[in-house]
């Protein structure tokens, strides 16, 4: 493909919903001219499709313990560097309580793979946070059956966050050993079929992956029709045994990426990861201007927060919730964008009333 012009870019992702992987592997090579025109079609796309408001999606990292030993990742469980701790539920409850106050509309459960959080107790949870506060609810703490899905749909929560990490099935089965790839996928499909928003995505720059790997990532990550698409980069941790995996040479690969995520899903929440901000100093602002309409800011209590680095780098760690939000929102602002003051609900219609129907995952 040679003619990168946002005019073209935007009738392409207007009429095909998708795009050949070899396009996508010459967007990703995309330079100068080429490189400001993708990021400018993204821009437009998003401003078009889902407006000018910026969601902020406050992340509580409520227990750090996980069975899991994914070969990247900082509270892996076989890291005995790091010092593990699970927040009371009441204290989880009363962070999203402020959340409220803190201007967001929607707070994410993060946790590893955690037992001590059983269903029961992550609905009484729920519940409490639904009783005390308006904000929506996204669970992202690993695989539960089917029945637990359902038990948390009935106890208010809506919306999950399940990531496939990469399409590559042998590649996932190198770096999460204790996990399957059609297990993530199947849960996926569980959460929607119990009526949930759904959010998953991958990480960008895995050792091994070849850019044709990432347009089959980006290529399956629309085709799920997700709700809500998180791509962040892959960042290895000191202490595990994928640490030292260099970065990308091309480190504008990683927007790239987002960039094509929006052109190819106009409809999606798009957050400006965390990870970016690791990356390079301002990159979840940059990402605000080339198709994300999502903030994350870390509402995880301070003592905790040094405690939960899945990468190295990551930013706030010596802030608190209310510091996080106050200085996202001037961020965001200072963009020219607005604060989202609805709960964001998924840009999808159909995908709020009726649960989709079981489709080819390729499973
Ligand atoms: S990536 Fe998630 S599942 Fe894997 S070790 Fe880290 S917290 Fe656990």
């Amino acid at each position: 493909m040679t003619d990168f012009s946002p005019q073209r870019l935007h009738r392409l992702a207007d009429e095909r919903h998708t795009l050949a992987p070899a396009e996508i592997v010459a967007l990703l090579h995309a330079q100068d001219h080429d490189l400001k025109a993708l990021y400018a079609a993204a821009d437009a796309l998003r401003r078009e499709k889902v407006g000018d408001n910026v969601f902020l999606r406050g992340i509580i990292e409520f227990s750090n313990y996980c069975l899991n030993d994914c070969a990247y990742c900082g509270i892996r469980a076989g890291n005995q560097a790091v010092s593990r701790y699970r927040m009371p539920p009441e204290e989880i409850i009363a962070r999203a309580e402020h959340a409220d106050r803190w201007g967001c509309t929607s707070v994410v459960l993060q946790s590893g793979e955690d037992p001590w959080f059983t269903t029961p107790r992550l609905c009484e949870i729920i519940t409490g946070i639904k009783r005390r506060s308006a904000v929506a609810v996204t669970i992202s703490v690993g695989i539960r059956s089917p029945a637990e899905i359902r038990e948390l749909r009935a106890a208010g929560c809506a919306r999950c966050l399940v990531r496939f990490e990469t399409s590559d099935r042998e590649l996932f089965a190198r770096i999460h050993p204790d996990e399957t790839f059609e297990r993530r996928i199947q849960c996926l499909r569980d959460f929607r079929a119990a009526g949930f928003q759904t959010g998953s995505g991958f990480m960008i720059g895995l050792p091994d992956a070849p850019l044709e790997t990432l347009a089959a990532d980006i290529l399956y990550a629309t085709r799920l029709d997700l709700d809500m698409i998180g791509c962040g980069p892959f960042i290895a941790h000191a202490d595990t045994p994928l640490a030292g995996t260099p970065l990308l040479a091309d480190r504008e690969i990683y927007f790239k990426t987002i960039a094509i995520m929006r052109l190819l899903n106009p409809l999606v929440h798009l957050p400006a990861t965390t990870a970016f901000d690791a990356l390079v100093r301002g990159g979840r602002d940059r990402l605000l201007q080339m198709g994300c309409n999502v903030f994350m800011p870390n509402l995880t209590p301070g003592q905790y927060r040094a405690q939960y680095q899945l990468y190295p780098g990551k930013p706030c760690l010596d802030e608190d919730g209310a510091a996080c939000a106050a200085c996202v929102m001037k961020r965001v602002e200072k963009l020219g964008r607005l604060i989202g003051r609805s709960p964001g609900h998924s840009f999808k219609p159909a995908n709020l009333s009726h649960p989709a129907p079981d489709d080819d995952l390729g499973l």
